[in-house]
């Protein structure tokens, strides 16, 4: 059986991390969306991201790098450390 669910239709949470770049600085962030009612901004402070499950609010000039979404059942959110680079 094939369900595709995204947003905040049912209960189960999923988490979200948008890498995105701010095309006036340059400037590399990364969002949550565990991190509720927290803008992300850039180094030159024009760019802002909100990044909620379900939605997200941003202003600026935001070019979406990626998007990866874990299930929070998933081991993957494990995996999921800021130390990427
Ligand atoms: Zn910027």
């Amino acid at each position: 059986m094939m369900e595709t669910r995204y947003g905040n239709n049912n209960k189960s949470k999923m988490r979200i991390i948008l890498e995105w770049q701010c095309e006036l600085c340059g400037d590399n962030q990364l969002s949550d969306s565990i991190r509720t009612h927290h803008m992300d901004y850039c180094k030159c402070g024009e760019s802002a991201l909100d990044l909620e499950d379900g939605y997200q609010r941003q202003f600026g000039k935001i070019k979406e790098i990626k998007r990866t979404i874990y299930k929070e059942e998933s081991d993957n959110i494990k995996d999921l450390k800021d130390g990427t680079k």
